[in-house]
């Protein structure tokens, strides 16, 4: 049925946190929200789905700056969904661990003071290079004022001073210590931002580093729990939140946006519209010609972050530990020459966990694994699609291929979990093509636009667009992850809401 009544004062395209927080934090303002999902589930990249009894996430293994206080902590307060959430701090001393070829391991405290003292002793004769490294990750979170909670300060702010973002973090820890495995063991979490020497800015690690060691959290059961706790507080403020709405047309109205339409025939109208959905998609979607062509060329040119591929092991019952921290495991010492990986050698670097559920005791149901993977690789099926809300078929070679890359993972993980193979019940995986279809990307990049240290205007993208009554909002505005599409989600809303006031309020709750 399609709805010629109701007139929105929000649409918004997508239901990943960016899209979710943003209704929210606007439903709360008295504004009518609506939300429009192509998807069978809500959440973007906080999606799950369940095998063998066990739930698997998708797009988040753990969630930083959770600790009482923190930023996200208190973002999710004001947003009244922070009691609701069943989580678990990861464990204190080792929120992390960085493991190479030669079997030592590294660990990564939560908090600074831990985080350097641990470090300091495993390295103690590079006690300056430590302090100086946290020093500076401080500094440059200092210029992101909104990581801070604080209204933008005009004089530290990166807007003011871009010189700050074109730090390369690679070159950086090459001009405080000489010691190749102690610049390994820093940067050592890269997966989390596909950290690579030549393009990654220091700010990127600075950020994310920053959120880990200020309370690192899994999600009990998944992180699909805080898009459903989005969902009901978005409910309960008079807003919808609506699945299998894949939008795919826009109208417009004398130069603004007066209603999308949905490929199974709905239209939906409003006053204001925000897309969650990646920039590039979002042109498609509201129609080229109502943007600049030299904007669309540089969307177009813009590359993306890597994509992975997943391996999602169930195991038998009371067969294998779990562990309350992140394992970084890598083939060789040069943590970030492994994006730009080749075929024989790959993988270089996995990423491993255990995710937590309910009554966590001594023993892990399952085991989610990530390896980069380029679109590449799976270009040839690039034309299929399979999700829940609309099911297709890849074919055998397809079916093939992952089998191949599940082994060679397999045989990887068993140079630190010898045993492994004794405890597993079920073999599950997802390619790049899995995260193009479910997240709606050209290539299933893991972070969405890569941000390059190299040319750091060239990635950044306005939360307003050409079209007056047209927002972006999601991972791409200031940074990706749980805790940066949600910052993102204020920017947005920043447009609509007092920026001094809604600080204030989140503070406040
Ligand atoms: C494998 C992986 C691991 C990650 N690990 C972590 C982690 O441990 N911690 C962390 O903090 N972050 C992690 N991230 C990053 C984090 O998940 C993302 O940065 C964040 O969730 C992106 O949110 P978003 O708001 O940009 O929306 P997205 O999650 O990108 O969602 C976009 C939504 O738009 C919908 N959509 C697209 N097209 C349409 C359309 N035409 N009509 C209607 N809806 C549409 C999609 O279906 C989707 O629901 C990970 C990401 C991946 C992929």
């Amino acid at each position: 049925m399609t709805e010629t009544k109701n007139i929105y004062d929000f649409i918004i395209v997508g239901s990943g946190i960016g899209g979710l927080v943003s209704a929210a934090l606007l439903g709360m303002e008295g504004h009518s929200v609506l939300v429009l999902e192509k998807n069978h589930q809500i959440g973007g990249s906080l999606q799950v789905f369940s095998r063998d009894k066990c739930v698997f996430d998708t797009g988040v293994h753990y969630i930083g700056s959770l600790d009482e206080g923190e930023n996200l902590h208190q973002i999710f307060k004001y947003l009244g969904i922070i009691s609701e959430l069943n989580m678990m701090r990861l464990d204190d001393d080792a929120f992390d661990i960085i493991r190479f070829a030669d079997g030592r391991e590294y660990k990564h405290a939560q908090g600074y003071d831990k985080f350097q003292s641990q470090l300091i002793s495993d390295f103690p004769d590079e006690e300056n290079a430590i302090r100086e490294f946290c020093a500076k990750v401080k500094e440059i979170c200092d210029h992101f004022p909104l990581y801070n909670l604080e209204s933008e300060d005009d004089s530290v702010n990166y807007v003011n001073n871009p010189e700050v973002l074109s730090i390369n973090a690679w070159d950086y820890l090459g001009s405080i210590t000489k010691n190749q495995r102690l610049r390994a063991v820093l940067l050592g979490n890269g997966v989390l931002y596909a950290g690579d020497r030549s393009t990654t800015p220091l700010y990127v690690v600075s950020l994310i580093l920053n959120s880990y060691l200020n309370g690192s959290y899994r999600m009990i059961n998944g992180g699909s729990q805080i898009a459903r706790q989005l969902t009901k507080k978005i409910h309960t403020l008079g807003g919808k939140v609506l699945k299998h709405q894949d939008v795919c047309e826009a109208k417009y109205t004398g130069g603004n946006v007066s209603s999308v339409l949905t490929k199974n025939g709905e239209e939906y109208f409003g006053v204001n519209f925000i897309s969650n959905v990646n920039p590039k998609r979002t042109i498609e979607m509201f129609g080229k010609d109502h943007f600049r062509a030299a904007y669309r060329n540089r969307l177009n040119k813009i590359k993306n972050t890597v994509s992975s591929f997943m391996l999602y092991l169930s195991f038998k019952e009371e067969s294998f530990e779990y562990f309350n921290s992140n394992r970084y495991i890598y083939k060789i010492d040069d943590v970030w020459d492994t994006v730009d990986y080749s075929d024989a050698v790959w993988p270089e670097t996995l990423y491993v966990c255990t995710p937590a559920s309910t009554n966590q005791g001594k023993w892990a149901e399952s085991m989610t694994v990530m390896a980069y993977m380029n679109y590449d690789e799976v270009a040839q099926w690039g034309e299929s699609f399979n999700t829940v809300a609309v099911a297709g078929e890849r074919g055998e070679e397809y079916e093939q291929f992952k089998k191949e890359k599940e082994e060679i993972v397999l045989k990887e993980l068993e140079k630190t979990y010898p045993d492994i193979r004794k405890s597993i019940k079920g073999i599950y995986s997802s390619t790049p093509l899995t995260y193009k279809d479910y997240i709606g990307t050209d290539d299933g990049s893991l972070y969405g636009i890569l941000k390059d240290s190299n040319n750091i205007m060239y990635s950044k993208i306005n939360a307003r667009t050409r079209v007056p009554n047209l927002y972006l909002t999601g991972q791409n505005i200031v940074f990706h992850g749980i805790l940066g599409s949600t910052i993102g989600s204020l920017v947005t809303c920043f447009n609509f809401i007092d920026r001094k006031e809604l600080i204030e309020k989140i503070k406040q709750a």
